[in-house]
């Protein structure tokens, strides 16, 4: 088959959060299957241009139909650890992806209805003739509404559109000129509720919500929070939209890259180590303790790696550094806050703990310290309140490092509780809590630390059973897979 991702992001050129990974990985999968893939994204003034190899324009003229007239880009060609990238570059006043940021900006439903317009516009021109065209998130939802309401009567009438939401909190909202700028027009057919727009916001077309009626097929990071955003608020106001729609929507868990992410190969390690070596992880751990100045006592270290953001728990994070430290554990924590608030109240809990020979806060975004961190821990918290799929725990999971996590979205799909899962014992990984307090972490992580304390066999085993879990793209490969040929053939 072949495959054109639609995209905003894409690791490590233009990466904000997992949606990025998702790209690349997923996309890498479908060749090593025998597809071709190729990747149309904006050309950021911000990408890493130092990971694209060869860039250069071949389509020095397109023109993008924009309100009355047309905007003038041009296309750059460029291959991002082998992948095949076209670049959009508009050339007007509006400086549309010259703004220092990737997102964050007034107009960005402007900006990205733009974008979807320009990989449409540079699709048709170029002839290239994709089976599935692969959009993701509200940046790209207006794609297949242009594709079937206007492009397919240009000549693309066999192109069938996957859409993939991987988050649902950010939706997108346009108003009229939306619609007249991308050459929709028509507000009296795209204004109701059965159409585009927004389900709460009468002056709004929501442009998740256009993905979503008019895609083939729809998916979304995780089974269970499929199952969320269709029955819990978590739906941000789409749960009625996706009841309508739910025989072309599922959930497909994200894979992890086991080229970068395994404990057998992983070069920032100081020593590798395996399902079959596991005692060669307690190097790790003692590098650990010596890049941080930790104690070196019979403890095991509990840690933390992810954003500091509200989504992520950051109460339950803060109560878990203390109840590990009164618990007979160490506590490591690597995170950076996108929210001001947030990263000035783990700045003073640093400096509070400065002295503590049992716990080191990182504050930052470090790649290699991650890798040492998840080799090093034994066990990995990830206490979320919104969760589409997450990946702290497939990776803990990977490096013999025990995941302790709340039960929500794809956590739920990934972690299985030692006690109280209902999977046969040889299945069973990490350790999982429900509620959304610190009395129901506190119970799942005291089980943990005292495992490890009392029963360092069982603690062994259940490890065992992590690292024996394959998360990678294969599974999900081949289901995103079998979707592209299920839209084909209808
Ligand atoms: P989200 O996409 O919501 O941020 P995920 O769990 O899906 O969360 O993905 C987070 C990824 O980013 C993981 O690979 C994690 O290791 C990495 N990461 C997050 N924060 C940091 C940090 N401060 N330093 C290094 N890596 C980080």
């Amino acid at each position: 088959m072949y495959i054109i991702q639609v995209t905003t992001e894409l690791a490590p050129v233009a990466k904000v959060g997992g949606l990025a990974d998702v790209v690349t990985g997923l996309s890498r999968e479908l060749e090593i299957r025998g597809n071709t893939v190729e990747i149309v994204l904006p050309k950021y003034d911000i990408m890493r241009y130092d990971q694209i190899w060869g860039l250069s324009v071949i389509m020095p003229d397109l023109w993008v139909p924009w309100y009355n007239a047309s905007i003038h880009c041009s296309v750059l060609y460029g291959e991002v650890h082998n992948r095949r990238c076209f670049f959009i570059d508009p050339h007007s006043d509006d400086n549309f992806f010259n703004r220092r940021t990737f997102y964050g900006t007034n107009d960005d439903f402007m900006r990205f209805a733009f974008f979807s317009k320009a990989a449409l516009e540079f699709i048709l021109k170029t002839n290239k003739r994709p089976d599935i065209i692969h959009c993701h998130d509200w940046q790209t939802g207006l794609v297949p509404v242009m594709l079937f309401e206007i492009y397919k009567h240009h000549g693309m009438e066999n192109q069938r559109v996957c859409y993939t939401i991987h988050n649902f909190k950010h939706q997108g909202l346009g108003g009229v000129d939306t619609l007249f700028a991308t050459g929709l027009n028509r507000p009296e057919y795209y204004f109701n509720y059965e159409q585009i727009r927004d389900n709460f916001n009468p002056f709004g077309i929501n442009f998740m919500k256009a993905g979503i009626v008019y895609a083939n097929f729809v998916t979304t990071v995780s089974p269970q929070h499929a199952w969320e955003v269709r029955n819990t608020d978590q739906g941000f106001g789409l749960q009625h939209t996706l009841e309508v729609h739910q025989g072309k929507f599922t959930g497909i868990l994200n894979g992890i890259d086991y080229d970068v992410w395994n404990p057998e190969i992983d070069r920032f390690l100081p020593v590798k180590f395996s399902v079959n070596n596991i005692d060669a992880k307690y190097g790790n751990k003692e590098s650990l303790r010596n890049r941080f100045w930790l104690r070196k006592d019979y403890k095991p270290i509990v840690a933390y790696v992810g954003r500091l953001d509200a989504q992520k728990g950051v109460h339950l994070i803060r109560h878990a550094i203390f109840y590990s430290l009164n618990h007979g554990a160490q506590f490591v924590l690597l995170g950076l806050s996108p929210e001001h608030s947030i990263g000035e109240m783990f700045a003073h809990l640093k400096n509070e703990l400065n002295e503590s020979p049992d716990c080191h806060i990182e504050l930052g975004f470090n790649e290699e310290l991650s890798h040492l961190i998840y080799a090093g821990a034994d066990l990995i918290i990830v206490p979320s309140t919104y969760e589409p799929c997450g990946l702290t725990q497939m990776i803990g999971l990977k490096y013999g490092t025990v995941p302790v996590v709340r039960a929500i979205g794809g956590l739920v799909d990934t972690v299985f509780d030692k006690d109280y899962s209902d999977r046969s014992f040889d299945q069973r990984n990490g350790f999982v809590f429900h509620q959304n307090d610190p009395q129901a972490m506190d119970s799942a992580i005291s089980r943990a630390i005292s495992l490890w304390h009392d029963f360092p066999d069982d603690f062994r085993r259940i490890m065992i059973h992590g690292m024996r879990y394959d998360f990678s793209w294969k599974n999900p490969g081949e289901q995103y897979t079998s979707i592209y040929e299920y839209v084909r053939h209808k």
